[in-house]
């Protein structure tokens, strides 16, 4: 990713996991020790990174069909109250080594159980988990942030190694402002990135226009009256309550405009762009040519297995790259260095560069085409193996 295909390539791992050498096979030295791996008709490229996943979720594919977005989510709700702490911990674990099996070494989840990074902290992955807050009355803030700082503190203990914790409030249907501000406080306050679903269906711009929409009705129906005093967009709605800094996320941000994509720049946000979940969910497409144009850093991202199964990132990369014009090139850059770039990792991982992890997927490929297109035409049952910090993992 930071230089152009090498035939008949060869990397150089060390024992720390890390690369040191990258090139044509004749030109990197094999020490005397070195255990020597050969691949044949295969890519040796940097582990994919997947901005976007709720692994707590995985073994639910399929069991959530509904069409309406709301009536998904309370689906979501009630097969989540069928698991127990442990159901949720090996989940997530099958969730991870699937991740692996397809080549991806870095992931970002989003959740509210904690398994997630219990999980990866017991596998020794690698990535970043953004624990989310929900709630919409404001005079629950307070009791709120009690319980969620405390969920914190409990889950930075599995942060450890190359695992990160994040601050999530969750989504402008089910975060009231001033849980925005707070959640938003304590993530700079920790020096945690902060994750969040932003514009992405409509009745979430809708309440935050002029209160209408099913999520309007939902919460009139639990006396929240109104979520704004003006009309807003869900970018502007979460920029006045601090929430979009350079170390934040933007899960989907379908619904924006040039305006929103102003804020965005200026923040310094990065976008985790889901392309099929948004087609399954809202048959809506973020405007993605429009970010890159903008300059603003873009990953890619499957979302859960229960909205698109199952996980394919590749795929993710092939439709993105219809909608937003990119070159093969590009699409594969988004699939590795460039979703590094949205997690703030990109100087430990997603290119093969000396220093950085040796986090590396193989990928068998035929001859008849460029690099950039076989790994785009492969499914993830062309995985032949990958690495992550020089640990095969698959
Ligand atoms: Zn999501």
């Amino acid at each position: 990713m930071d230089a152009a295909p090498i035939a008949n390539g060869a990397v150089l791992v060390d024992a720390s996991g890390r690369i040191v050498a990258v090139g044509p096979d004749a030109a990197v030295p094999v020490p005397p020790d070195a255990l020597v791996q050969h691949f044949a008709d295969a890519a040796l490229l940097p582990g994919l990174v997947n901005t976007h996943t709720h692994l707590e979720l995985t073994g639910f594919a399929g069991m959530a069909e509904e069409t309406d977005f709301w009536a998904w989510i309370k689906r979501i709700i009630a097969l989540k109250q069928t698991r127990d702490e442990e159901a949720f911990f090996h989940a997530a674990t099958r969730g991870i080594r699937s991740c692996w099996a397809s080549g991806v070494t870095t992931i970002c989840d989003m959740g509210n159980t904690g398994s997630v990074i219990a999980a990866l902290d017991a596998l020794g992955g690698a990535g970043i988990v953004h624990h989310e807050a929900f709630d919409m009355h404001t005079e629950e803030t307070p009791v709120v942030m009690k319980r969620f700082s405390r969920e914190m503190d409990r889950l930075a203990q599995h942060a450890t190694g190359r695992i990160a914790i994040g601050a999530s409030p969750h989504a402008p249907y089910t975060v009231s402002g001033a849980l925005y501000r707070a959640v938003s406080d304590l993530a700079r306050a920790h020096g945690v990135p902060i994750g969040v679903h932003v514009a992405e269906p409509a009745d979430e711009s809708a309440l935050l226009r002029d209160f209408t929409g099913a999520f309007a009705d939902a919460l009139r129906a639990r006396g929240v009256e109104r979520v704004s005093d003006e009309p807003i967009s869900p970018i502007a709605w979460l920029d006045q309550h601090g929430v979009l800094t350079s170390r934040t996320l933007c899960a989907h941000a379908i619904r924006t405009d040039a305006a929103d994509t102003k804020i965005m720049v200026q923040r310094g946000v990065a976008v985790a762009h889901c392309p099929r979940s948004n087609r399954r969910h809202h048959q809506a497409d973020a405007p993605v040519a429009r970010y890159t144009d903008a300059g603003l850093r873009i990953g890619l991202g499957t979302d859960s297995e229960v909205s698109v199964a199952p996980l394919d990132l590749v795929a993710e990369a092939r439709a993105a790259r219809r909608l937003a014009g990119w070159s093969a090139a590009d699409s594969v850059r988004a699939l590795t260095l460039g979703g590094a770039d949205a997690l703030g990792l990109a100087s430990t991982t997603g290119s093969l560069t000396p220093g950085k992890w040796a986090d590396i997927a193989v990928v068998r490929v035929g001859e008849t085409t460029t690099p950039d297109e076989a790994i785009l035409a492969s499914s993830p049952g062309d995985v032949v193996a990958t690495w992550l910090g020089g640990r095969r993992v698959h």
